[in-house]
Formats: structure tokens, C-alpha cells, sequence
């Protein structure tokens, strides 16, 4: 039996990186396994935190006393081995703790703390009772909430051995239960009694008679045996009492699917789409950990792709895990899952509660649900024997977590593809340059779909130059032929879809006789007006003021608002089309839970003409009826300071141009631009993905960019700008010393937006091919960061960052 743990304690700092060994007390020794996460008194001051069991032995190289575990949280462990070993891969490579690798891939439920409560271990006087647990024993021990006497009470009597703390164990699981209600007796005696009561308590012979037929000793809940048998639960509770029925507490699962589904059969597939699966089947059949791009236009039919190779998983045993960008943008997939595959398909997001997640997680782990749906953090979904993993929009930059640890999920899919001898698919309309190019070196096999599955025609994208339309009509949001098109489709009882990449009402407010800007007391950015709320935010750090109506800096009234935002657009269209229904899409409109979804469902009903929304309209919406796509403004995303911004450009209208004519309608699109010329633009409009790719990648050798190099992002900030500067200097320095000549460092600069959130940034990037001393030296940087940390200062290592502003 072993007698020590080794324990990951939750404290992330370079100390704690590696296990400590704790001593397993013989009342716990046949409870603790590797992979649970138990309670352990931690550093001089015996602090209570929690830690994941990594390993279990017999001997230690530790000489002093080791401290005992003191409970364990979990009745069967929480990770398994792969994602124990996953979760060391993840450290490794993103330079984050090991303890913030296994918290990620936990849901929400077992990140938190345990409930803690104090009870007594022998009588105290009545004195004691009255001071320390005036509401009875046990009560809260909540360390933050209880006043410092009281405390100091509390810990001298746990000192002396008269109370103790508990966990509230009971409470861990957290699973949702109600009451079940089995059969007492036979059902033989069942009719009997029920013969005899029936003129007297007709209620009670109907429950009877129910109690009779149901068949085998399994429970149902009281809910369902009252309506199914007509009685009210004071029936069922008189019915307890007389010994007719038992009655249990069931697990329940919270179901996070309102919305029924209706069922779907397989489609015959056209030519493209049957070389695909059956290249990818034939991986799966074979264990072959082979990697696939599934190059797609848009409307191509890549879902169907997906669901027939699932179902070949399936088929065999094995289970699929599909990733998308967004669930809450994207229901309509997660419909199309479900529709094929019923109740074995999971789903888990953000958008769930942490109860409902935590019961999908659990139907995963048990092995009831074989299919798994999900967004990023899905990736580390406890499935065993993985037969496909999917990423579908494999280009999105919401695939990368843009927080410690800082991981692309591909990477993790591609892992677990290897450690479960399976393919994984990637699929895009508008691959990332990274995964083109690695299909090109033949690292990923691709599969192109190069036709609309039901043989549309692709949509017709005309180029609106508003430089032109500026001249001829002055300044408005909408040219001339993009709004005659939209009044054609109104016309028409067809729809339109509006993209509009800035939410709000106008980007700025600027006072006209001094120039001066309302700016965000805690970032370097300008505040948005919102005509909704009736004041000014900042988009960085959500503070929000009062729109003034005088200039703070010279008094004046002539403030005025400057750009446009999705708020004011729908202003101008109601005014412009009075008879027009608009739906706005955007973060403030989908604030609440489940409002992306009512917004698409009434759309998709056709209770509204016009779609207008933010980028997060651009991507999987297939709506038949929608026949026109506008973009406002193509500009918006073309003049960031990032080396991405020619490809983000690219992917987004190609992403909302597939939004039109994707049934038997004919698809229109018009690109507002004030650059008609860029190769971004002008590329897009051929939707001609594979020019874009090879344009792109020789502009990407020019300036030694990814995926020609590798990149590493290393951000200090700091209240002090001076803090924050020194010690990116510092860093520099750092790096030059020990990374060969071929490394090219840029910076140290502040970024592109310097100060958020009263902190201020400096960043600087590395690129380079082949540099076996980075790891070593940024660990080195990691390590000097921790003393500083202290003092507010606090350094990010971002291996191949999304973002470079
Ligand atoms: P993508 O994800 O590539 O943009 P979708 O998977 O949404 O495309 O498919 C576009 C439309 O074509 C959908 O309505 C889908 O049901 C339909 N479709 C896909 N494959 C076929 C097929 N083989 N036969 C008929 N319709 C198909
Ligand atoms: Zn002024
Ligand atoms: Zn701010």
C-alpha cells in the first residue's frame, strides 16, 4: 500500500511546479488514487489548499515529517493518465504551471475551492457553543468572512484539539438529483389493494394501478410517476407512508438542449465529398494517427463530411470529438450533431452553466456519450478511445486561449490524435497559412471540396470603392448599390445580412473647438458612445461614464460624434426602410444567456429581413433565404499593426460572402471598401482561396513572418510604465545573450494599445527557425520573473501568439 503522495498542490509558482510528497494517513490510504484531488495543509502556516494526486509510492528522498493529506475531494479520480500526461505536454510547451494545466482542462465545477466547515470534536461548554456556533455546529468556515476574534477563537480551540475542519464532501459532486419512486410490493399485491381502495381514494387505485405496471426495480422520478399516473405528490406521499412504494433519491442530468431535434439521415454524397471520407475512414479503420485538411469552399458540404467519418468512428466502437470556434455561434452544428446522433452526443461550453457542464463532463467520463461537441476547452474532454477529432473553422483565432496557458487547441487535437491512433480532421473554407502550408509539405493530406454541394453557384461579390460613392453622394454607411439591392430583396421577401465590424453607436466623441478626445481613465484607447445605456465605454476594460455634453477640457458644446457603430447603422436603416424588420447582432445585444440563439432562430423564422451584426455573424449561419451580404466595412481589420491582418481580412468576407445564396436562390454580396485595390480585397472577391495562399506566403518570406518562422511573444506590464520598460530591457537582454545570431528580436516597444486596464504593456517578438537554447533561456526569463511578480510586474510568454498588437 503506498504511504506517500505525490501531490501538485494549487499554488502556481515556479516552486510548486513540481510535486510534493505528503503522507497518506491509514483512514485514507485505500481512497487515494493518482488523478484525484485531495486537500493538503500547505507552506509555515499549515494552509489548507487543494492539489491533484500525480503519484503514489512507498519511499521518499524527503528526511523531515511529512504533513498528512487531510481529505480527498474526489470519489474516483478526475484525470485519467492521458490527460495527466497531456497536461505535462501543455506545461512544457506553453510555459505554464502544471496545476494551471490540469485546471483548465477540469470543468468549472472542480476548479473551485471546497466548502469548508468547522464542527466540534468533543462538547464544549455552553459558553464555547454560545460564542463560536451560536446558529448550531456545524457552521461555515469561510476564513475571509469571519471576523478576526472569532477566527483567533476558532483556531485555538482547533489548536486544542476541541474542533475541527471539515469538507462539505457531500457537496463536491454537485450532481442533481430528485426523488425516485420505486414499487414496494408485488405487483400482484399492487392490483389487489387497489381493487379494494378504489371507490374509497379513486386516486390512490390510479397510482396503484400504475405501481403495478412498472416493470423491473428501477426508479422513476415522482414527477413522472404523478403525471404519467394522475395523481398529485400528496398521493405519492400517502402511498410512501401505507409502504406501497420506496422512495430514493435519483441522479439527474441537467439537459442544456431546450430545443428538440429532429433526427437526420446520411446524404448521399457528391464525388469530393466521398474521396474525403473515404480517405478519412480509411485512416480511422486502419489506427492511423493521419492528419487531414479538409479545404472546402464555403456551402461545400464539410459538415456532412464530418458527421459520415463520425459515424464510422462509431461504427467501429470508438468515439469522435469535433471541435467548432463558438457553440453560441454556431447552433445550427451543434444541431446538425445532434440530429444525427441523438443522446450520444455531448456538448460543453461556456455558455452552460457550471452544473449543466459538469453533468455533460460526467456522461463523457462514464463513456455515455461517445460524441462530443464543443469549443475550445473541449479539446481536454475526458473521451477515451478516440476514433476522429474534428476541428471545424480550424482558422479561427478563438482556438488559441489568450491566457495562461496559453495553447492552440489544434495542437492538443493533434496530440491526442497521436496518443489515440487516430485521424484528425481540419477543415476550412479559408485555411490558416500555418496548416496550408503544412498540407502543402505533405505533413496534413488535403482533401478539397472545391464545388457547392448542391451545385449553387458561388455568389457574385461586387467591390464598392467609397472613395468614389464619398465623392458622389457625401458621407453615409451605405453606398448607392448595396442599398438598392437591399430594397430589391425586401421586395423579394428575401433576406439580408449586414456585417458591420464595430458595435456601439459612434467610435469617438471629439469636441470641435479643442480637438480633445474622451479618452478611458484606465486604458490608451478612445471611449465608444452607446446610445442603448446612455453613455460612453471603453471597449478594453467595460468602464463606463455619462456622455458629456460639454467639452471637459475647454467647455464647449460642440461635441460631436465621429465613426459609426452597429447601434447607429440600425438607426439609419429603420429611418431609411421604415417597413424593414432588423435584427442586430452584436456583444451588447447578446448579452444575455441564449441570446445568440433566439436572434438566429427568429432570423432563420424569417421574422426579420436584415441581419446586421458584428463579425460574429460571418461565420457557419446557413440560412436558405438569405440571398444579399453587405459588408460596411471591409477596412476595419486591413490597417492593424499585425502581420495577420491581410489573412484575418481575407477569411472574414470570404467567411460572410458564403452566407449568401446557399440553396437555390442566387447569391449577391457587396464589399464596402475605401481600399478596392488590396490583394486582401481583391482576392476575396474571387473568393479564390488558393491565390490568397501562395500571394500571402511569398509576402510572408519577404518579411521572415510565420509560417517561414516560428514566433515567441514575451509581454511585461507593470502600473509603472518605467517598471514595465526596465523589465522588457531586461528581457532583451536576456534573449540576445542566449539565442544564436539567426534569431531576429523585435523590440522591446510598448503595444500597440500600451496601457489597459491601469497596467502598461511592453511587448517584444522573436522569430527564429531553429533555436535549441529558447527553451532553456526563457525558462530562465520565467524564473527571474517570479520575484519581481510581487510587485505587480508581471511577464507572459506567448508561444506562436494570434495576436501581435
Ligand atoms: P460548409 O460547412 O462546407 O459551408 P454545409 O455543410 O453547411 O457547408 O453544407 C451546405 C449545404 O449543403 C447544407 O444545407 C447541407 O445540408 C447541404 N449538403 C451537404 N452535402 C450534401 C449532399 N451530399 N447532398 C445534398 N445536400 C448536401
Ligand atoms: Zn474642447
Ligand atoms: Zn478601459
Amino acid at each position: 500500500m503506498a504511504q506517500i503522495g505525490q501531490i501538485l498542490v494549487d499554488v502556481p509558482t515556479m516552486q510548486t511546479n513540481d510535486p510534493y510528497s505528503y503522507a497518506i494517513p491509514a483512514e485514507l490510504e485505500h481512497q487515494v488514487q493518482v488523478g484525484m484531488r485531495v486537500v493538503v495543509p500547505f507552506g509555515r502556516g499549515h494552509r489548507l489548499v487543494s492539489g491533484v494526486v500525480v503519484g503514489l509510492s512507498d519511499v521518499t528522498n524527503f528526511d523531515g515529517q511529512l504533513k498528512p493529506i487531510e481529505t480527498v475531494l474526489d470519489l474516483a479520480p478526475v484525470l485519467n493518465s492521458e490527460l495527466r500526461q497531456l497536461a505535462d505536454w501543455l506545461a512544457t510547451t506553453t510555459y505554464a504551471f502544471r496545476i494551471t494545466c490540469i485546471q483548465t482542462m477540469l470543468p468549472n465545477l472542480l476548479k473551485t475551492q471546497p466548502k469548508r466547515q468547522v464542527q466540534p470534536t468533543e462538547t464544549l461548554t455552553p459558553a464555547e457553543m454560545a460564542t463560536y456556533f451560536p446558529e448550531g455546529a456545524p457552521r461555515d468556515f469561510d476564513t475571509s468572512k469571519l471576523d478576526a476574534t472569532t477566527l483567533a477563537g476558532l483556531l485555538k480551540l482547533q489548536r486544542a484539539g476541541k474542533v475541527e475542519v471539515v469538507y462539505d464532501v457531500k457537496n463536491k459532486a454537485a450532481a442533481k438529483t430528485t426523488t425516485g419512486v420505486t414499487p414496494a410490493l408485488t405487483p400482484a399485491k399492487l392490483r389487489e389493494i387497489a381493487a379494494t381502495v378504489s371507490k374509497r381514494a379513486p386516486k390512490q387505485a390510479l397510482l396503484l394501478t400504475y405501481l403495478a405496471q412498472m416493470t423491473g426495480d428501477s426508479a422513476q422520478a415522482q414527477t413522472v410517476v404523478a403525471k404519467r399516473a394522475g395523481v398529485t405528490p400528496a398521493v405519492i406521499a400517502t402511498a410512501a407512508d401505507k409502504g406501497w412504494l420506496k422512495k430514493s433519491t435519483l441522479e439527474v442530468y441537467r439537459d442544456p438542449f431546450h430545443q428538440p431535434v429532429k433526427p437526420s439521415q446520411p446524404l448521399e454524397l457528391n464525388a469530393e465529398q466521398r474521396t474525403a471520407v473515404t480517405a478519412i475512414t480509411q485512416a480511422i479503420d486502419a489506427q492511423h494517427a493521419q492528419n487531414f485538411l479538409v479545404e472546402g469552399v464555403t456551402g461545400s458540404g464539410k459538415t456532412e463530411v464530418y458527421l459520415q467519418s463520425i459515424a464510422q468512428a462509431l461504427q467501429q466502437g470508438r468515439t469522435a470529438l469535433m471541435l467548432v470556434p463558438e457553440i453560441a455561434l454556431t447552433p445550427q452544428m451543434v444541431n446538425r450533431v445532434k440530429a444525427r446522433f441523438g443522446q450520444r452526443v455531448a456538448v460543453l461550453h461556456s455558455g452552460l452553466s457550471k452544473g449543466e457542464q459538469y453533468d455533460e463532463w460526467r456522461r463523457i467520463d462514464r463513456g455515455e456519450a461517445t460524441v462530443v461537441v464543443g469549443a475550445r476547452s473541449a479539446v481536454f474532454a475526458p473521451v477515451e478511445n478516440l476514433g476522429i477529432i474534428i476541428m471545424d473553422e480550424e482558422h479561427e483565432s478563438s482556438y488559441k486561449q489568450d491566457e495562461n496557458p496559453r495553447y492552440h487547441a489544434r495542437d492538443v487535437a493533434l496530440w491526442r490524435g497521436k496518443y489515440h491512433h487516430c485521424p484528425v480532421v481540419l477543415g476550412s473554407a479559408t485555411p490558416s497559412l500555418e496548416t496550408r502550408a503544412r498540407a502543402a509539405k505533405g505533413l496534413y493530406t488535403r482533401l478539397v471540396l472545391s464545388k457547392r454541394a448542391k451545385a449553387q453557384p458561388m455568389p457574385t461579390v461586387h467591390v464598392v470603392d467609397m472613395r468614389e460613392q464619398l465623392k458622389q453622394q457625401g458621407d453615409s454607411d451605405f453606398s448607392e448599390p448595396l442599398m438598392t439591392a437591399i430594397k430589391e430583396r425586401l421586395k423579394r421577401h428575401e433576406q439580408v445580412v449586414l456585417m458591420l465590424n464595430r458595435r456601439g453607436y459612434s467610435s469617438f466623441v471629439m469636441c470641435r473647438d479643442c480637438g480633445f478626445v474622451l479618452k478611458c481613465p484606465n486604458c490608451d484607447i478612445s471611449l465608444t458612445l452607446h446610445m442603448d445605456s446612455h453613455s460612453m465605454k471603453c471597449h478594453y476594460c467595460g468602464h463606463e461614464e455619462p456622455i458629456p455634453h460639454v467639452c471637459p477640457n475647454c467647455h464647449s458644446r460642440k461635441i460631436r460624434y465621429y465613426g459609426t457603430g452597429t447601434q447607429k447603422v440600425q438607426q439609419a436603416l429603420e429611418k431609411l426602410l421604415p417597413t424593414a424588420k432588423i435584427l442586430r447582432m452584436d456583444v451588447d445585444s447578446t448579452r444575455r444567456k441564449g441570446a445568440h440563439e433566439r436572434i438566429l432562430r427568429q432570423f432563420g423564422q424569417h421574422r426579420a429581413d436584415i441581419l446586421l451584426g458584428t463579425q460574429m455573424i460571418a461565420k457557419g449561419l446557413d440560412f436558405p433565404n438569405v440571398t444579399l451580404v453587405g459588408v460596411l466595412n471591409a477596412d476595419t481589420a486591413l490597417g492593424l499593426p499585425d502581420f495577420r491582418a491581410s489573412e484575418r481580412t481575407f477569411q472574414l468576407l470570404t467567411q460572410v460572402s458564403g452566407r449568401a445564396g446557399r440553396a437555390t436562390k442566387p447569391g449577391e454580396v457587396f464589399i464596402q471598401t475605401f481600399n478596392p485595390d488590396h490583394y486582401a480585397i481583391q482576392l476575396a472577391q474571387h473568393q479564390d482561396y488558393e491565390r490568397f495562399f501562395v500571394t500571402e506566403m511569398h509576402i510572408r518570406h519577404q518579411g521572415n513572418y510565420p509560417p517561414y518562422y516560428f514566433a515567441v511573444q514575451l509581454t511585461a506590464s507593470h502600473e509603472e510604465e518605467a517598471v514595465a520598460a526596465k523589465a522588457m530591457y531586461q528581457i532583451v537582454a536576456a534573449l540576445k545573450q542566449g539565442l544564436s545570431p539567426a534569431a531576429i528580436i523585435l523590440g522591446p516597444t510598448p503595444k500597440a494599445i500600451a496601457r489597459v486596464k491601469r497596467k502598461y504593456y511592453y511587448q517584444v517578438v522573436v522569430k527564429y527557425k531553429q533555436e535549441p537554447q529558447l527553451r532553456p533561456v526563457l525558462e530562465q526569463i520565467r524564473q527571474a520573473a517570479q520575484i519581481p511578480a510581487r510587485h505587480g510586474l508581471s511577464v507572459t510568454i506567448d508561444s506562436e501568439p494570434m495576436n501581435f498588437m
